[in-house]
């Protein structure tokens, strides 16, 4: 596919002369050879306006439809071929195995949102019936059910240029709830996104789909996200990035005349947690699992395990030294462009840099142009609590081992966490039934609590949760990942006392689409009521 540079807005190409950037490759250095331009003022409103008016025919396409959108999308993205992995490579630098991953995630999760669809119970159909002969007052008769936002602004993540990005969650779970969506593709794949921004074109084309129910726009500098973010006619947003970027647009959407929900995560540390029977049993075992999660992709994870906990002991100072030893032979590859290779730099300088924190290991640097070196870095609980920094956020393979002399001082670092993604704790059956207030104090600090695993890799499913308290993401209740991420995109609406033959099929006496409802307080999928 020739790439042109031009922005999608509403099956239309379009470029106007601005803002010029490219993207780099960084593993060599190289500018690619497409030139792209930040959008106009007049392309972003005209890419806006059209998807308001693509959502009122597209929200109200049955399940079915949108089901068969959302399947091609995948079908189409698949045809792209090896081109689309090529060009994600050179734009990345992440392998071609890893990229070959992520495009079955983003087609299977594109095909488990065309399942929900399908099925239809995700509407969570309510029915509490009439009962005009109720004392002292009648009864009406209400229905409920979820119904679509609107138009959704959704912006690509850096990270994972396909499962986080132009046809990724946040589009998925938009487009499955009926939302027509304008994209701000990720200025370090914009290539990786026009072809994915086709692909999405041509689905919609074929499957008759409204022009203008999707849209995607390049840009490299915030006018292009802010502009989204205050359009009027947007009515949500779904966003991963850094904490600085998806705050500002959480406070830009709080500031509007009309204040709209912004679904940003952040990022997280993700805190591990070695208890004793577990360190004495598979000590090595775990150093291993815990220095393959913190290096994988170069630790370019929002769920890389930032941050270790353990108990001081013979066998922690054991397991440091042996992490230690296995992160110094380990070589990450670049990093995904310059800014994240330059932030990446800084943050491990300061922490090798700050008082009480030792280097327990450090991998070889790579031989690419945004290189990435691995770190492991150990301090005490105290050291820890007392500074701030060693909280943040390092994009990147570096961790830190954090060691409390007592159990009391465990506790109280896990208190002291903020929100995240996740916590894992490593543990056998007798250190869970020890560590029950542990437990309770994790589960109101992150979304999704995992024992012996590591927390990288994120099953896409019904019952994930890829979320979590404040500061990991700007709303603790709901997910990005899985389809109860469909929720973030639509909102209940009832109605009272309709006459039947103007009630959605979801709602109708009859249950035409045999879906589940919840009929005067019990589920069902009853197909008549009397
Ligand atoms: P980012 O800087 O937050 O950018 C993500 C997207 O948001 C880009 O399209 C960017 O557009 C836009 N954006 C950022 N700040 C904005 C603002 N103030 N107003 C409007 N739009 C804004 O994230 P990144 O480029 O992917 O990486 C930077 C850092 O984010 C990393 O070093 C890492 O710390 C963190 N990160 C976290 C995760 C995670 O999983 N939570 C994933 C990736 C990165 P423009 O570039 O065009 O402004």
């Amino acid at each position: 596919m020739q790439l042109t540079g031009e922005h999608i807005i509403a099956s239309n190409f379009s470029k106007t002369q601005s803002e010029a950037f490219q993207a780099m490759n960084p593993m060599s250095g190289e500018r690619l050879a497409t030139t792209y331009y930040e959008a106009t003022s007049q392309e972003i409103d005209k890419a806006v306006v059209k998807a308001e008016e693509a959502f009122r025919i597209y929200r109200k396409k049955s399940g079915k439809e949108r089901a068969a959108f959302l399947e091609k999308i995948g079908e189409e993205i698949m045809a792209l071929g090896d081109e689309l992995l090529d060009i994600c490579e050179q734009e990345t630098g992440l392998p071609q195995g890893r990229l070959q991953g992520e495009r079955a995630r983003t087609v299977n999760q594109l095909k488990l949102f065309a399942e929900l669809l399908k099925e239809g119970s995700w509407v969570d159909a309510r029915i509490d019936t009439a009962d005009p002969d109720r004392t002292p007052l009648p009864k009406p008769d209400i229905r409920q059910m979820h119904i679509a936002l609107g138009p959704v602004g959704v912006f690509g993540a850096s990270n994972f240029p396909l499962a986080f990005s132009v046809a990724g969650g946040d589009t998925a779970s938009a487009l499955a709830a009926g939302c027509s969506i304008v994209v701000k593709a990720h200025p370090s794949h914009p290539g990786t996104s026009e072809m994915v921004g086709r692909a999405i074109v041509s689905a919609a084309e074929i499957t008759g789909m409204p022009e203008g129910v999707f849209s995607l726009l390049q840009g490299r500098t915030p006018f292009v996200g802010m502009s989204i973010v205050n359009h009027p006619l947007i009515k949500a947003i779904g966003f991963t990035g850094s904490f600085r970027g998806g705050k500002a647009l959480f406070d830009a959407a709080a500031k509007r005349e009309e204040p709209i929900p912004v679904y940003a995560e952040m990022g997280s540390i993700n805190p591990v947690f070695i208890l004793p029977g577990a360190l004495k049993a598979r000590r090595s075992q775990i150093a291993e699992g815990y220095v393959n999660s913190v290096t994988l992709g170069a630790g370019q994870f929002c769920t890389n395990p930032g941050v270790v906990f353990t108990l001081q002991s013979e066998e922690a100072t054991a397991f440091m030294q042996q992490a230690g030893d296995l992160i110094a032979k380990v070589e990450t590859g670049a990093m995904l462009n310059e800014n994240i290779g330059k932030g990446y730099q800084d943050q491990t300088k300061k922490f090798g840099q700050a008082n009480g924190v030792k280097v327990l290991g450090q991998g070889a640097t790579s031989k690419m142009a945004v290189p990435s070196q691995a770190y492991l870095f150990s301090t005490d609980v105290r050291n820890f609590l007392n500074t701030p920094d060693l909280s943040e956020e390092v994009f990147g393979p570096s961790s830190l081992v954090v060691a409390a002399p007592t159990r009391e001082e465990l506790l109280q670092a896990a208190e002291k966490l903020e929100g995240h993604l996740t916590a894992t704790l490593q543990a056998t059956e007798e250190d869970i039934e020890d560590y029950g207030d542990l437990i309770a104090i994790l589960e109101r600090k992150v979304g999704r609590l995992l024992v012996n695993g590591f927390p990288t890799g994120v099953e896409v499913c019904h019952s994930m949760v890829h979320g979590g308290p404040f500061p990991a993401t700007t709303d603790a209740r709901t997910t990005s990942v899985g389809t109860a991420a469909i929720k973030r995109f639509s909102r209940p609406v009832c109605y009272q006392n309709f006459p039947p033959f103007a009630l959605p099929d979801e709602l109708k006496n009859e249950n035409p689409l045999g879906i589940w409802r919840l009929l005067n307080g019990q589920l069902t999928k009853e197909k008549s009521i009397s």
